[in-house]
């Protein structure tokens, strides 16, 4: 197990056990509450796997009524609910809690509107990422925001850690591309956001639901903006003798107005793990590798590919090869999009990390990764969208032996450190989970995180919804605004804090 505590469970909560279980049948009946040990193993961890945790009981609700019904007893009973989607968050988001119920909303699989005119798809938050986009594309269209994870991973999680993915650079992250939303808050209550139009009265709730992480609320409905599929889209695979000569080209393309449809960079052991992975092509005598895609009306794509060329050589590019078909193309992504499960071949177990930095840091952020490997004696193959900033260091390490995962841990919490000592923040699109919840005190200072809980305990005055993850520290929500140690005498001493 990683060395991150959880707030220690509510033994009173537990010793009812039966009973919820016996209330959470009434609510969803049939094989909808699963409360064997051995069925609740699949359930026990998500992608960030050091962790694991059986739950208090999974509930596996089909309709919003359902839902509300859940979240409204565990509201007035006191317990605490963890929303789960496909459980592929790498920050530990989806972590059940020993005293909680698990609440799986992967049985809310329907697409349930395709709207063209409006361009909109409304779904059920259970929908893979990829499950929209295969709706639409047949009819000419897709999703915009693609993690390398969009096979497996729900619509629902995306919102709830504002996902992003190689298209992020051009076309935005989550955030920028849904329209509406269907919310249970932890009373029961059913509210409704957004919807197909671009813009709502008010203060703009959309977009703090999105990257809430299930601490606010449990999505029962999305309603995104789908985009028509570009004319022609070709990609550049271009090579450096230097990660450094290579974050300048990334500078130079976007200070030379250039925004294309993904720029990707990997280093040499990411590379050389990819290519031996799924045979991409990519040079093997090169330090850093960019992966450039343009997308639009061929002859703007012919033109920037031009540019982007020049922009390369000046750099000191040592290949640049472009696509000329369609397979081409997906050749050269084939190995940047299998470069986790690549690096997995080189090493028994590794930490993928997930922080951001102004662009022309890169070089200084790269250097520094290498001081830290030597100091903790791990190694690092770097994947990363290049374009935003969003770092993707791969901490290589060994379960096995004693002491290696603490040192993965301190080697990536030391990542994170620099990221936001260079004007970075700590996540760019995993979220904070529980990976990330103890830097945040690194990033924001007590008066913000304060401000920050003020707005958990607006919507959950509990704070029963995904607890132990995001926030360093656990306020009760009476206390906020109130906290003062005086000599060493802690207010509220029977708050967890953890
Ligand atoms: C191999 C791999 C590659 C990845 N690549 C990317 C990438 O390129 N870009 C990227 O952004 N991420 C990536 N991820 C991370 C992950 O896939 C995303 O964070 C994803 O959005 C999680 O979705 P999920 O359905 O698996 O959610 P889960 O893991 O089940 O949950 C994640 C969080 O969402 C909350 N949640 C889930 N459903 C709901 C709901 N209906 N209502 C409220 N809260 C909810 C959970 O409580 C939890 O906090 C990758 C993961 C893996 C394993």
């Amino acid at each position: 197990m990683g060395s991150i505590a959880m707030p220690k469970p509510d033994d009173a909560v537990i010793a009812r056990r039966q009973e919820i279980v016996k209330a959470l049948r009434a609510i969803v009946p049939g094989e909808g509450v699963i409360d064997a040990e051995e069925e609740m193993r699949v359930y026990e961890t998500d992608a960030l796997t050091a962790y694991r945790q059986l739950p208090l009981v999974v509930v596996l609700p089909d309709t919003v009524e359902q839902v509300a019904a859940v979240l409204r007893y565990c509201h007035e009973n006191e317990v605490k609910v963890v929303p789960r989607g496909a459980g592929t968050s790498l920050s530990g988001g989806a972590l059940p809690a020993a005293d909680g119920v698990l609440l799986s909303m992967m049985k809310f699989n329907r697409v349930l509107e395709i709207d063209y005119p409006n361009r909109a798809v409304v779904v059920q938050p259970g929908v893979t990422n990829l499950g929209i986009t295969r709706a639409v594309e047949g009819d000419g269209f897709y999703y915009a925001p693609d993690p390398s994870s969009q096979i497996a991973c729900s619509i629902g999680g995306n919102i709830a850690e504002n996902s992003g993915g190689v298209h992020s650079l051009k076309y935005g992250l989550t955030t920028n591309n849904v329209l509406g939303l269907e919310m249970v808050l932890m009373t029961g209550e059913v509210i409704r956001i957004g919807g197909k139009h671009l813009d709502s009265e008010g203060y703009d709730f959309l977009a703090l639901m999105t990257g809430s992480e299930g601490l606010l609320g449990v999505v029962t409905e999305v309603t995104v903006r789908i985009l028509q599929k570009p004319e022609t889209a070709r990609a550049a695979l271009i090579g450096f003798p230097s990660s450094e000569e290579c974050g300048q080209c990334v500078a130079d393309i976007i200070g030379a107005g250039i925004i294309p449809g993904g720029m990707e960079m990997m280093d040499k052991p990411a590379i050389h793990a990819a290519e031996d992975f799924v045979h991409a092509g990519y040079p093997r005598d090169v330090e850093a590798l960019l992966i450039v895609e343009l997308d639009g009306p061929e002859a703007e794509v012919d033109f920037l590919l031009s540019r982007i060329e020049e922009i390369a050589r000046a750099n000191k590019a040592s290949t640049i090869r472009v696509s000329h078909s369609e397979e081409e193309r997906m050749t050269y992504w084939a190995g940047r999009k299998a470069a986790f499960p690549a690096v997995g071949r080189i090493s028994p177990d590794y930490l993928c990390m997930d922080g951001t930095i102004p662009r022309k840091a890169l070089p200084r952020v790269l250097a520094g990764m290498r001081e830290l490997g030597q100091k903790h004696g791990l190694r690092v193959a770097n994947v990363f969208h290049a374009g935003d900033g969003n770092l993707h260091p791969l901490i290589l390490y060994d379960a096995n032996n004693p002491g290696e995962l603490a040192a993965a841990e301190a080697f990536g919490a030391d990542i994170l450190l620099l990221c936001v000592e260079v004007g970075g923040v700590l996540t760019g699109e995993h979220g904070v989970g529980i990976e990330k919840r103890d830097l945040m005190g690194a990033m924001f200072t007590e008066d913000d995180l304060k401000q920050q809980q003020r707005v958990k305990c607006a919507f959950d005055e509990k704070q029963l919804l995904n607890p132990g993850k995001v926030f360093p520290v656990l306020h009760r929500c009476a206390e906020l605004g109130r906290m003062h140690v005086s000599k060493g005498k802690l207010p509220f001493p029977d708050i967890p804090r953890f």
